[in-house]
């Protein structure tokens, strides 16, 4: 039987597990490797934060995928030898035909000076739980939601953030007591959906009366206040930050990330410079066919991507032309 490995059980890891094995059922052993138990559904955690949806809705055990046949292995990838096809982790060595790659990307608050101690991560399940209570408690003040570098994933999920925010506080009869501030390094909100989208949102988080700051460049945090280049500081009483984010430290120098350490991939095919190895998602640095611009970082992309490889693999495993192909297509 040909195996299939696939690092990640995020939203790429889950749909190329799944769309693969219901391809080839028991000719083909599929395998995730995940270091932690759990799915958490990140489009939900918006909602999370104020409290719309409970965590147990919104998190899975990853083991809940052998019901389908999918084998689920509970550990860290500590290293890939993609000469011999296969990878190290910390429950031993697996060897594999074909290789998914859907790690995602790795936070690095400690990069922000003061970020640890003085904000929550607005991206964290653990963070999001205690920012759901802080919000319950708040009855005046302001609230600065900061973007520390960029690209960031999911560009949509600050703005959905503060629109949010904005609702919850009217809904409790205290939103003229509360200020929302976002603070951005783009030079205008999502930049990749083109200057209308980017102008309605503007329009949009103004006429709410949320304060937005494009063009900022964060250097630290302080206890009440987020200090950007050029002597700027916005004040705030609860500081939401979004951490700088990279891939793992794993996936380097071994030949497959660019000079900005994004994994490499066919834009069309998604396979790496290892025949065999493919990578999804938000590791990769792949441009959108088309539009030629970086795909953002986000669920959709990663989901349609995983596909494509899962199909193709699927084809190659029994002697056929791996014909599907990426288009770029999102939403
Ligand atoms: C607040 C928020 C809202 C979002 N909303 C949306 C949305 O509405 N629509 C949308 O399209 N996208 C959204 N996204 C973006 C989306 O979550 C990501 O783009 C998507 O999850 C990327 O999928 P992935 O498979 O590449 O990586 P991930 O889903 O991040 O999965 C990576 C997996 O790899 C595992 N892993 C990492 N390192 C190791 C290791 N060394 N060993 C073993 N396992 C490891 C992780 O535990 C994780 O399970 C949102 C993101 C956030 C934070």
């Amino acid at each position: 039987m040909q195996r299939t490995l696939i690092l990640g059980g995020g939203i790429g890891g889950i749909v190329a597990a799944t769309v693969l094995k219901r391809a080839m059922g028991k000719d083909m052993d599929v395998t995730v490797v995940d270091k932690c138990p759990y799915h958490f559904y990140t489009s939900s955690f918006p909602l999370l934060m104020i409290g719309q949806r409970k965590p147990e809705q919104i998190t899975r055990r990853l083991d809940g995928l052998e019901r389908k046949g999918i084998n689920f292995v509970q550990a860290k990838v500590t290293g890939l030898h993609l000469s011999e096809n296969s990878v190290s982790t910390t429950k031993g060595q697996h060897a594999y035909n074909y290789l998914i790659i859907a790690l995602g990307v790795e936070y690095h608050p400690e990069t922000v000076p003061g970020f640890a101690e003085y904000a929550y991560d607005a991206y964290d399940f653990h963070d999001l739980l205690k920012i759901r209570k802080a919000l319950s408690q708040m009855k005046k003040g302001r609230i600065a939601l900061f973007i520390s570098s960029l690209p960031y994933k999911c560009p949509p999920a600050p703005y959905e953030m503060m629109f949010l925010l904005d609702q919850y506080f009217r809904q409790k009869g205290l939103r003229n007591s509360i200020q929302l501030a976002l603070i951005t390094p783009d030079f205008s909100p999502e930049p990749l959906a083109g200057p209308l989208v980017g102008e309605s949102v503007r329009k949009m988080l103004s006429e709410k009366g949320i304060e937005l700051r494009t063009e900022a460049k964060v250097l630290a945090v302080e206890e009440s206040a987020v200090v950007l280049d050029h002597g700027g500081k916005v004040p705030a009483d609860l500081l939401l930050g979004i951490a700088p984010h990279w891939t793992h430290n794993v996936l380097r120098n071994i030949g497959l990330t660019d000079g900005d350490g994004w994994v490499t991939a066919d834009q069309h095919t998604l396979q790496t410079g290892y025949p065999g190895v493919y990578a999804i998602g938000d590791v990769t640095g792949i441009r959108l066919p088309v539009i030629g611009v970086l795909a953002p970082k986000a669920g959709i992309f990663a989901h349609y991507q995983a596909e494509v490889v899962a199909r193709n693999i699927a084809l190659l495993a029994t002697g056929q032309n791996p014909t599907f192909r990426y288009t770029g297509k999102g939403a």
